[in-house]
């Protein structure tokens, strides 16, 4: 098992000011950020990165969101960090997200639901090494 994994802070969470409280969270439950930055991503780039979903019927929806404003791009490590991650992240649809998870406190929607969290240690290293470069990861 990996400790390191990959998260974004999506749009909406940064749009509403909600990026300083999410990074407390994230300090306070433990993990450390090895790699942070404040970026804008283009349309073919979220295309890129969500590819696995291409066939979905959100797709469309879900890159235009994605860079529709700024995110934050995270490389996380803590102890079996994928797992932690997506425990404080919550559910994907905020409405089944439980008490004390990032997405019920900050998600809007199924959609736009303030955070990112990579799915497993393979996916959490590509996701990394597509957002950071070397000298970026401390
Ligand atoms: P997660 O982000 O929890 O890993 P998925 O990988 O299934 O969830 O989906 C990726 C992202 O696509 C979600 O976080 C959300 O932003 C968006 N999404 C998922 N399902 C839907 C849906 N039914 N309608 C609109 N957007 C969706
Ligand atoms: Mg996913």
């Amino acid at each position: 098992m990996s400790n390191l994994t990959f998260g974004i802070i999506k749009p909406d969470a940064v749009a509403k000011g909600h990026t300083g409280k999410i990074i407390d969270r994230i300090l306070s439950n433990g993990f450390k950020i090895r790699g942070m930055k404040l970026i804008h991503q283009t349309k073919k780039n979220a295309e890129g990165f969500y590819a696995v979903h291409a066939e979905r019927p959100f797709f469309g929806e879900l890159t235009e969101f994605m860079s529709s404003g700024p995110c934050v791009v995270l490389a996380l490590e803590k102890e079996g960090a994928v797992k932690a991650w997506r425990d404080l992240m919550g559910a994907t649809n905020p409405a089944e997200a439980a008490e004390g998870t990032l997405r019920k406190d900050f998600a809007g929607s199924i959609g736009e639901n303030a955070v990112h969290g990579s799915d497993s240690d393979e996916n959490a290293a590509i996701e990394i090494a597509y957002f950071f470069s070397k000298l970026e990861l401390v």
